[in-house]
């Protein structure tokens, strides 16, 4: 079986490193915030080319208190992208404001800029970019409609720790970052994590109360905050995968270019990355009109897949009362239902690789058999 990640034999590489760091929040019993997670927000700001890191249980509470920050609330806009995980939606939601969707570009399946002006009215509060699979949405062009518009703008950073867009690092290409530590992210915690990067001082300020009750100090609370803390394990955890980050993203990029060169001439459609970033492959997908067959195929001769995502927030049970429906989003739409998800982690091997793309390329044909030229002459006649 090709799994689609292996956590442990991440693990099992850097395992004395964890084991002591672990030992030593043991030892120093500073099991929430403290000087580890201290030590982690100003590595982390400073990897993501950012001033202030404020660390936070997860990282939809990273996307709360940063929409929160904004000034984001009841009566308020904010435009996103529906084909994203559920979080960044439910972030919104959080702060009482609505979620107003623009469809992506159907390469890239990031945030289509085109489509943000005819989405702002005298609402619209925010835009919440998604870099998703670990590619920075086209971020240029959203800033410059932004500034004009005065909007605040927040990176859905939680799969693209690390990437870049024109040089510089996700979490620092807008107003606000935020990312996840989950443990299958590109930097993952060993349980839940979250991180808001910025480099406006204000924002950092507000974020760092409501995340421990809103408190200016111990027992003044100025604000209605609430108990996103993120632990202290995790901080010492996080800390030390930090130092291996660029050396796995460099591993999930030549894997990245090995499936690439291993799909050329096969008729599948491999991953566009834009030309100005650097794409850190948090997912790896391929897309193709034949996808449950596929996976369904795929996973008999033990290759393990996945589907980031089957549907598109806008056609969600739980966000029906958004009002959208069916066509709303042809792009998000079209590739909720094209795209599969390769085996990718930074410790794949090369052998596995090839054996997902032969069985691929194998049985790819007899799903879409091309067709014969002298049945189309009959047909005509
Ligand atoms: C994982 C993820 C989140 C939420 O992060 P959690 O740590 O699971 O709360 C938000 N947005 C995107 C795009 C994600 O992939």
């Amino acid at each position: 079986m090709i799994p689609f990640v292996d956590l442990r034999a991440q693990y099992l590489s850097i395992k004395s490193e964890v084991d002591a760091a672990i030992q030593g929040i043991l030892d120093s019993c500073q099991f929430t915030l403290g000087s580890e997670v201290a030590a982690f927000e100003e590595e982390f700001a400073a990897y993501s080319g950012s001033i202030h890191g404020i660390g936070v249980n997860n990282g939809t509470s990273a996307l709360h208190l940063a929409l929160l920050a904004a000034g984001v609330g009841p009566g308020d806009e904010v435009i996103t992208t529906p084909f994203t995980f559920v979080a960044s939606v439910a972030a919104i939601h959080y702060t009482g404001a609505k979620t107003v969707f623009v469809d992506i570009d159907p390469v890239t399946y990031t945030m289509d800029p085109a489509g943000i002006e005819a989405a702002i009215t005298p609402q619209t509060k925010a835009i919440l970019p998604v870099h998703l699979y670990g590619q920075p949405a086209d971020m240029a062009p959203i800033m410059a409609i932004a500034r004009k518009h005065g909007l605040v703008v927040i990176e859905d950073a939680c799969q693209a720790h690390g990437a870049e867009y024109d040089g510089k690092r996700a979490g620092s290409l807008a107003d606000m970052g935020c990312f996840s530590f989950y443990p299958g992210k590109n930097l993952g915690a060993y349980g839940e994590g979250g991180m808001v990067t910025t480099a406006n001082p204000e924002f950092a300020r507000t974020i760092r109360m409501l995340r421990d009750w809103g408190a200016e100090k111990k027992y003044h609370h100025v604000l209605k905050g609430y108990n996103m803390r993120l632990e202290g394990l995790q901080g010492a955890v996080l800390r030390v995968k930090l130092r291996h980050l660029d050396a796995w993203t460099e591993a999930r990029r030549t894997a990245a270019d090995r499936y690439g060169s291993l799909l050329a001439g096969s008729g599948i459609a491999a991953p566009h990355a834009r030309p100005n970033v650097r794409h850190v492959y948090h997912i790896y997908a391929i897309r193709t009109a034949n996808r449950a067959q596929l996976q369904e195929a795929l996973n008999a001769r033990g290759v393990q897949t996945g589907i980031h995502y089957p549907f598109p927030v806008h056609l969600l049970p739980a966000y029906a009362d958004l009002g959208y429906r069916e066509g709303d989003f042809p792009h998000a739409e079209q590739a909720a239902a094209e795209q599969l998800s390769l085996p990718m982690y930074p410790e794949l091997p090369a052998q596995s690789q090839e054996q997902v793309i032969a069985t691929l390329r194998e049985i790819y044909p007899q799903m879409n058999p091309a067709p014969a030229p002298a049945a189309r002459v009959t047909e005509k006649a």
